[in-house]
């Protein structure tokens, strides 16, 4: 059955987060209900008629996993949001598959919804803290739910624009900084915008004048290919 709604498969190096430079095969889903002002793929928001069953999705993971000398091993689920409600079962059908098949599991969440089926059964979970500039609501018994069950699996990435954006995520760290250890901060990288020198130079200096609370890890495929570049 045609039940996955997908806008790409490929192989890229991971740009950002603590996995930063391990190359992988990211499964983008299509479809996304979040709707962060600061969004670098917008083109994954809308809602399409599925194309793919869940052998067409592993065949084209094979595929791209499959080099000269190598093999990559490890898949990335992302999105659009690949915890809306729509996707859910077939993510998780596609991760127990791939499990057998002796892939190592990512999903990119966007940290408004904790799928405990999904993050019980994948390896590793990003979970995004969206900041104030994202413009989009937070839920701290989401998050606070996300902390105390998955620590031991995850990171937490949050894009920071401005101080503002800082200050929120540190009175979170202060909260949860006993039970969490995994935050990154992602200096924002705005869609058609060139290299922020100075936003990230700011940032690192303002963390590091609270003692370093985050690793700062920035988007390194924008570096390389531009900010609107897809698929790298
Ligand atoms: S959750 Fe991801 S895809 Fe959806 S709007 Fe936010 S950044 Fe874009």
């Amino acid at each position: 059955m045609k039940n996955y709604a997908i806008h790409s498969v490929y192989k890229a190096t991971e740009g950002e987060g603590i996995f930063i430079g391990t190359p992988q095969v990211f499964v983008r889903f299509q479809g996304c209900a979040v709707g962060c002002l600061n969004c670098d793929s917008m083109e994954t928001w809308e809602f399409i008629a599925p194309k793919y069953n869940l052998d067409d999705i592993l065949e084209m993971i094979e595929s791209q996993a499959s080099l000269d000398k190598g093999k990559i091993k490890r898949v990335s689920i992302t999105g659009g949001d690949p915890l809306h409600p729509k996707h859910e079962k077939h993510v998780l059908s596609l991760i127990i598959k791939l499990h057998e098949l002796g892939y190592t599991t990512n999903i990119e969440a966007a940290g408004t919804r904790v799928v405990t089926s999904i993050f019980d059964e994948v390896d590793y979970i990003s979970f995004d803290f969206k900041t104030p500039s994202t413009g989009v609501k937070f839920n701290e018994k989401v998050f606070q739910r996300f902390v105390e069950n998955y620590a031991d699996k995850s990171q937490i990435k949050a894009v920071i624009a401005d101080e503002i954006d800082f200050n929120t995520y540190l009175s979170l760290y202060d909260k949860y900084n006993s039970i969490y250890k995994n935050w990154v901060i992602t200096p924002c990288y705005e869609p058609k915008e060139e290299f922020p020198l100075e936003r990230f130079k700011n940032i690192i200096d303002l963390n590091q004048s609270y003692g370093g609370p985050f690793r700062v890890i920035g988007q390194q495929h924008k570096w390389l290919y531009g900010s609107d570049k897809r698929n790298v």
